[in-house]
């Protein structure tokens, strides 16, 4: 596993640098946070508890929605939601069923958009 010698923090969305610093407990390793919330969160939450590195399990993250699988997918709305820190994390099977559920409302919209354009043209 390679870290990018820069890149954004997990935690505060900043930027960290000289390869930032492992999140643990508070996200996965591969996601890495600045020397800032180091110091002001991962440290202080890694003393409550007995974590030290490369020993203890790291929690996976759950699928919000079903609770039941890992998640494997963050999904967010939009890139404003996402610079919110508004997102949601979803396993594979959950993902799906929301995309299919979305693509079923744009077909639905379709038919009846161009049903309208149908309606408006007849009345011109
Ligand atoms: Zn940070
Ligand atoms: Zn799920």
């Amino acid at each position: 596993m390679t870290y990018k010698k820069t890149g954004k923090c997990s935690l505060c969305d900043g930027k960290y640098e000289n390869y930032g610093n492992n999140p643990e407990p508070l996200k996965r390793f591969e996601e890495r946070c600045c020397d800032e919330c180091n110091m002001n969160k991962v440290i202080p939450e890694r003393l409550k508890g007995d974590w030290k590195e490369g020993i203890s399990e790291i929690p996976k993250i759950m699928c919000e929605k079903c609770k039941k699988r890992e998640s494997k997918v963050i999904f967010c709305n939009d890139t404003l939601a996402f610079a919110h820190g508004f997102q949601q994390n979803l396993c594979r099977e959950c993902y799906i069923e929301k995309i299919e559920k979305e693509l079923k409302g744009i077909q639905e919209n379709l038919i009846k958009q161009k049903k309208l354009l149908i309606k408006e043209r007849k009345s011109k």
